[in-house]
């Protein structure tokens, strides 16, 4: 078995906890072939566990398990976690069609990410690892049989393939017939697409937030980045009016078809479709005095490196500041962000920050993170990513 011998910071994050090692913490001239099972060593000899390495990208190894693993026993362990990932969303995720099936590290698969949307389950294989003919087999046989009945679909991202040196490969359907579906999240139906140009799909991560938005929604809405309409689609069940704001047209064209599936459980009328740079437009409303009794923000990561925070807190800043402004009292804010880097102390502080700077009391009534079937690992902030706060605007 190829070792990869890591240096003393390597050494203590894996002791830590953690299961990445980036390449800067390997020593000098550790080396080993692309997407191989490696036995890893700090510098004293002393064995660590088993990892999974990548010659190219910035994480060179993804810890398996503190335990020695070989290359025989590996198909059988990684079968084991899948079942193991499967069960955990039988347990966690039971009243839903749609659900992330393994997440990567948070399910001991570091470099596989697998989601459900109803009859098509997607797959997502993004180290040179899990790219390997082998282990790409173990993962679609073990599909297979846990999923029988759907069809699979490769989902590529190029950008990722590169950072893996990895070859230009196209998405593509590896197993039935269907690549597109209508899928459920808490009732309400969405377009699913893995493989047609416009693609489409959800946040899964939010299924359990959309459904708390809506206990606590009411009045005029404004969802604000809301992609194909999925905090949009949930309030307009419970809520008088309901405006909805992203500057990509392709994703306001799905939301307003999804629109169409739902449109006969909606209370609201139809639901507005804006498309418009959320900064802007915030300001714009704010200034014009607008209000709103609901205001969701749910912004892209913008804080992508360490470096970022400080101007993502500031982006984050001036879009709570404006949404508090605009909301009547007794109105509710549902403020997201899915940056890692941004911790929860740090994104309350934010908000708090943002409501003093507009004289607005508010109460915290949820604070939330991602939906049960996107675990997290202690140990693994990154696993951890996603904030969800919901607050009421007092005075
Ligand atoms: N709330 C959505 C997910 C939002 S993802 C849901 O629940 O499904 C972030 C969205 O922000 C994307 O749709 C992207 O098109 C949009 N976006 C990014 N920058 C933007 C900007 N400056 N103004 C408006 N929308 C933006």
């Amino acid at each position: 078995m190829q070792a990869i011998v890591v240096n003393q910071r390597g050494a203590a994050r894996l002791r830590g906890g953690h299961v990445w090692v980036y390449r800067s913490d390997l020593v000098p001239s550790s080396e080993a072939a692309p997407g191989a099972l490696v036995e890893v060593r700090d510098d004293r000899g002393k064995r660590l566990g088993s990892a999974l390495y990548s010659s190219a990208s910035q994480i060179a190894i993804r810890l398996l398990s503190g335990d020695e693993i070989t290359e025989d026993s590996l198909p059988g362990l990684l079968r084991a976690r899948i079942a193991s990932a499967v069960e955990f969303r039988r347990r966690t995720a039971p009243d839903t069609d749609s659900y992330r099936v393994i997440f990567s590290e948070a399910d001991l698969l570091p470099g596989l990410v697998v989601d459900k949307y109803n009859d098509v389950v997607t797959i997502q294989m993004v180290t040179q690892a899990f790219d390997r003919d082998d282990l790409r087999q173990t993962v679609l046989e073990s599909l297979v049989e846990h999923f029988p009945d759907a069809s699979l679909v490769e989902r590529v991202d190029a950008h990722i393939r590169k950072l893996e040196a990895l070859p230009a490969r196209d998405s593509q359907i590896l197993r039935g017939e269907r690549t597109s579906t209508i899928f459920t999240l808490n009732g309400v139906r969405f377009h699913f697409d893995g493989l047609s140009g416009q693609k489409t799909g959800a946040f899964l991560d939010q299924r359990e937030n959309y459904a708390a938005a809506a206990r606590y929604a009411h009045g005029e809405v404004l969802d604000v980045f809301t992609y194909q309409g999925g905090f949009a689609l949930h309030l307009a069940r419970v809520c008088q009016r309901v405006a909805a704001v992203d500057s990509s047209r392709p994703a306001l064209e799905v939301a307003e078809q999804n629109e169409q599936l739902n449109r006969d459980q909606h209370r609201s009328g139809e639901i507005e479709w804006i498309e418009a740079n959320a900064f802007d437009l915030l300001k714009d409303y704010a200034t014009a005095g607008r209000q709103y009794d609901t205001i969701v923000l749910d912004p892209p990561a913008f804080a992508k490196t360490k470096r970022a925070i400080t101007t993502a807190l500031r982006g984050y800043k001036e879009l709570n500041l404006r949404a508090l402004k605009m909301l009547r009292p007794g109105g509710i804010l549902v403020s997201c962000s899915c940056s890692f880097h941004v911790s929860e102390a740090e994104f309350l502080e934010m908000l708090g920050s943002a409501a003093a700077d507009v004289g607005r009391v508010v109460r915290v009534l949820e604070k939330r993170g991602a939906a049960q079937d996107h675990p997290v690992l202690l140990n693994l902030p990154e696993t951890a990513y996603l904030k969800c706060v919901i607050c009421e605007v007092l005075t």
